[in-house]
């Protein structure tokens, strides 16, 4: 076995010197399988969330409702979650209420696709009543059972299909596919939140433009936000080569291609629910992205946009341009690195020193000539040094 497993040995272990089951499964499994890194392990029990508290010492109680609690152990932390089935589901959305149950198998069969209803015990052995394993080594996507019961309990389960093949370059099978085209207007019950995530996911995947395609193909597109009737934005999408653009790039690109800007850029981030922080980053790359279109970088924008701004505004300009070298990225950033000052703090006098000099006290003028002086020194005006802003203001006062 390999870490992030061998670290979490001792924590199944406690679980089992207890009296209870205890498992590795979901996505760690399958990605150990697919020799991809593996971020955190999920691990299964039999022991009831209560019963797991009392197991071990240091727990927070993270989704106790669903089954999970947060183990500390050994200065790392475990998400471990109860054996449950979901058996009454509700509006085509997620279970009402989970039952704890002691049966692995039982929990397995609740989860969505064969390749991730697989367990591993703490001897690397396998659990896979459902050939996931299989499943994996054919690169298919199947579900655990009939995919149109599977899809009718949840419909967001078809958009973790479709992230899946963007992750994995897997093929769906085809009941799933039959399914998939079928139920798509279930999304509609399904909440933003949910759907961005397995979204952000499908674009930041290395196969995403096979999964956008099958997003326009069947039609899921247009139940997901700001997207509906936009489908030939999103073909256009389809014809860069994005693949080396990260999450937020990618948000970019998609509003490039959507022709929004500024309020409706806005909004339809909004809609996605994107937190307020994101949003303004994206907003502000697409603004610098425009200006690029335009025209080469201007000194003032570099020192603006900073270096991660640049970076993102460099690699879409390149991708819109069909431009497969890089090396203009690491040309701006070092143009950036070379400004005589990369931010206000930079400067070499202070507001105390201009109220010193023209004896007067706060106000307007104050912030005016601090940016002067900011501009000054970035277009090679004046030298970032004391003496010289001095003189140079001196000289500016008297003409
Ligand atoms: P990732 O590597 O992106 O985290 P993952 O497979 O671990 O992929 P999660 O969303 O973390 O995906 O879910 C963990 C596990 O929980 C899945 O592997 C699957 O077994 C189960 N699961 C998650 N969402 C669903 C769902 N909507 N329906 C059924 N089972 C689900
Ligand atoms: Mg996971």
């Amino acid at each position: 076995m390999i870490e992030p497993f061998l670290s979490a040995v001792p924590v199944l272990m406690k679980l089992e010197e207890a009296g209870y089951e205890a498992y590795f499964v979901g996505g760690s499994v399958r990605d150990f399988l697919l020799n991809k890194q593996i971020s955190d392990v999920d691990i299964a029990t039999s022991a009831t969330p209560e019963e797991v508290k009392r197991v071990f010492s240091r727990t927070v109680d993270v989704g106790i409702e669903h089954g999970t609690v947060l183990v500390i152990y050994n200065n790392e932390s475990y998400e471990i979650t109860t054996f449950r089935t979901e058996a009454e589901y509700l509006d085509f959305r997620r279970p009402k209420e989970v039952a704890f149950i002691r049966s692995l198998k039982e929990d397995l069969q609740r989860r969505d696709f064969t390749m991730n209803a697989i367990a591993m015990d703490r001897q690397g052995n396998l659990i896979d009543p459902f050939n996931g394993r299989l499943a994996i080594d054919e690169k298919v996507i199947k579900t655990v059972g009939s995919a149109l019961e599977r899809f009718q309990e949840d419909a967001l389960r078809m958009m973790r299909a479709v992230r899946f093949v963007s992750q994995l370059s897997f093929v769906m099978e085809s009941q799933t596919v039959t399914a998939l085209t079928k139920l798509i207007p279930l999304l509609d019950n399904i909440a933003v939140e949910r759907k961005r995530t397995e979204f952000e996911k499908l674009l930041a995947g290395q196969n995403r433009k096979k999964a956008i395609s099958i997003l326009i193909d069947t039609d899921l597109f247009s139940y997901l936000p700001g997207l509906k009737n936009q489908k030939k934005f999103l073909e256009l999408l389809l014809t860069y080569h994005c693949e080396k653009l990260n999450i937020k790039e990618m948000w970019s690109l998609l509003l490039f291609c959507l022709e929004l800007k500024n309020r409706d850029a806005d909004s339809f981030l909004r809609g996605w629910r994107l937190p307020v922080k994101e949003v303004r980053d994206i907003q502000n790359t697409l603004a610098y992205l425009a200006k690029r279109l335009e025209h080469e970088w201007t000194v003032y924008d570099l020192y603006t946009a900073g270096p991660d701004t640049i970076q993102s505004v460099e690699k879409l300009y390149l991708v819109l341009k069909g431009i497969e070298e890089m090396e203009s990225i690491h040309y701006w950033k070092k143009v950036f690195q070379e400004l005589p000052i990369r931010e206000r703090s930079e400067i070499n006098v202070t507001g105390n020193d201009l109220m010193q000099w023209f004896n007067k006290s706060g106000g307007p003028w104050l912030k005016e000539t601090l940016f002067e002086i900011e501009h000054a020194i970035l277009i090679g005006k004046v030298a970032n040094n004391y003496q010289d802003i001095k003189e140079w203001l001196v000289e500016c006062s008297r003409n």
